[in-house]
């Protein structure tokens, strides 16, 4: 059973998705067998001799935040933690630019040293709290805990409550040490974990707001457009956002995410806490996933008809050419490679094209999500797959996908990772990077996933030149293992 998420919220960090949802991060097997493990409750995670890479939550849990337009956040870390944080600074504030806006969110790290590590250093980040405050104002302050402030048990939630009356305003704690999950997405449950409990307020009245989690918001004017005509208004989430807005997000009318792996604790959350419905169908992309999501919160928040009849319009303008290129995509094979949220979304989408998913591999999986349910795009899959898809787990272990590829030789490779997309290439597979998380969205991201795809088989020349001119570090040896032999 996963944990009640008003339990969860009673106390100072939530538990990793390993203890919660029973999420692994080795699996080797098959569709069938594992919503049947799942459903059961007897998927059991499999350990690897080795790992050649994986990525720390902390990263998504102050991603996440450092997105928030007017907040700071004190990173208590080696510097070497920090060091993806110019990237993202610099990401979002372009993000901001995009849409007319300015994020003035700033994160600074404590810099442990040696010393630190043995005597302590809350001091400093007392200090570095106070001088953060005085120069930038920020609304909000969220104190961040490494590996290293972990291990050696600095008391963050006390120094956060301390701050918190001294300086009037939220100061809060995030435990987001590195080795307390191999899943980073228990990062973003750490950043919702925060926000629910430390600065959404009680509702005081409903507001034509639906809460959209998702990473980048690509599509707002598409969404908002869309939004417009079922007569609401999307609050993008967490970036962009101010924490005025995200004060009122229990008083919105429903809660829907483009992503399960991103929404699952916050959307639950709003609903358990505050009765903010969560929409839990399959997500927007391709044909199915689009209608049964509109139709859905059409329905939660009383406006069918409207979005019934936005779907009527839609289909007319897009079906007959999607339907017309899928003469072309027919029979095409693919490997899938990406995060749980999209590996089984994506492969309904290539199956509603006429494509066969020959292989998916998932980065980790969530045996079920925070009520308790299998995954709805897996759950829909199982339910509805032609052909009972080969399915692995592994937290971005490349030579796996490696190995994977050259065994079955598939038309196509789709991943939402560069590195992943790159050595697909190497190997001579033409690849599709499926960075935007719109860029499936709806019919009109769904005809222009197809003609993508189209593009990318119909000149190879670039896979082919790349390959014969690389040489790959693996051996044949490699790639006579099969993959069960990958995993203890
Ligand atoms: S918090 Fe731990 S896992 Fe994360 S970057 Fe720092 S040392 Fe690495």
């Amino acid at each position: 059973m996963a944990e009640n998420i008003k339990n969860s919220l009673k106390k100072v960090s939530v538990s990793t998705r390993e203890q919660r949802l029973g999420s692994v991060t080795g699996y080797h097997g098959d569709l069938q067998d594992l919503v049947s493990k799942s459903r059961c409750g007897t998927l059991k995670n499999r350990e690897r001799c080795f790992s050649q890479s994986s990525l720390c939550l902390s990263n998504c849990a102050i991603g996440q935040l450092l997105g928030i337009r007017d907040v700071a956040v004190i990173y208590h870390a080696p510097s070497g933690c920090c060091a993806t944080a110019a990237g993202i600074n610099v990401l979002l504030r372009q993000l901001a630019v995009r849409i007319g806006t300015v994020n003035d969110t700033i994160m600074v790290g404590s810099d442990i040293d040696e010393k630190d590590a043995v005597f302590g250093a809350l001091g400093y980040v007392r200090d570095i709290v106070k001088k953060v405050d005085e120069r930038y104002k920020p609304k909000a302050i969220f104190v961040a805990s490494s590996c290293v402030a972990g291990v050696i048990g600095e008391d963050i939630d006390s120094l956060t409550d301390e701050l918190t009356e001294e300086l009037a305003k939220p100061v809060i704690p995030l435990h987001c040490e590195g080795f307390k999950s191999r899943i980073w997405a228990s990062g973003f449950d750490v950043s919702d974990h925060a926000i629910v409990k430390r600065i959404v307020k009680p509702p005081k009245e409903k507001r034509p707001v639906i809460n959209f989690k998702n990473f980048f918001e690509s599509e707002r004017k598409q969404i908002t457009e869309i939004f417009g005509e079922l007569g609401v208004k999307p609050q993008f989430l967490y970036l962009n956002s101010t924490v005025e807005e995200l004060e009122h997000l229990s008083e919105s009318l429903a809660t829907v995410c483009i992503c399960g792996t991103l929404g699952t604790y916050l959307g639950n959350a709003l609903e358990e806490m505050y009765g903010v419905p969560y929409i839990r169908t399959i997500n927007p992309m391709g044909i199915r996933g689009f209608e049964a999501w509109l139709r859905e919160i059409g329905k939660v928040i009383g406006k069918e008809k409207e979005a019934d009849a936005f779907l009527r319009r839609e289909r007319e303008k897009y079906l007959p050419e999607i339907n017309e290129l899928k003469k072309e995509l027919k029979g095409l094979k693919a490997v899938i490679g990406m995060g749980p949220g999209y590996t089984y979304e994506v492969a309904r989408v290539l199956q509603e094209l006429d494509m066969e998913v020959v292989w998916a591999a998932a980065w980790h999986y969530d045996g079920r999500y925070d009520n308790d349910a299998v995954p709805p795009a897996l759950d829909f899959l199982q339910k509805n797959s032609p052909n009972n898809i080969g399915l692995s787990v592994a937290d971005q272990q490349n030579y796996e996908v490696m190995n994977i590829l050259n065994r079955f030789k598939p038309d196509l490779y789709f991943s939402r990772h560069p590195g992943t997309t790159v050595w697909a290439i190497k190997q001579g597979i033409s690849a599709v990077f499926v960075a935007d998380e719109y860029m499936i969205f709806g019919y009109k991201g769904t005809l222009s996933f197809a003609k993508t795809i189209l593009d990318t088989v119909r000149n190879r020349s670039f896979e082919k030149n790349l390959a014969a001119r690389v040489k790959l570090p693996y051996t044949d040896w490699w790639y006579k293992q099969d993959d069960k032999s990958m995993m203890l």
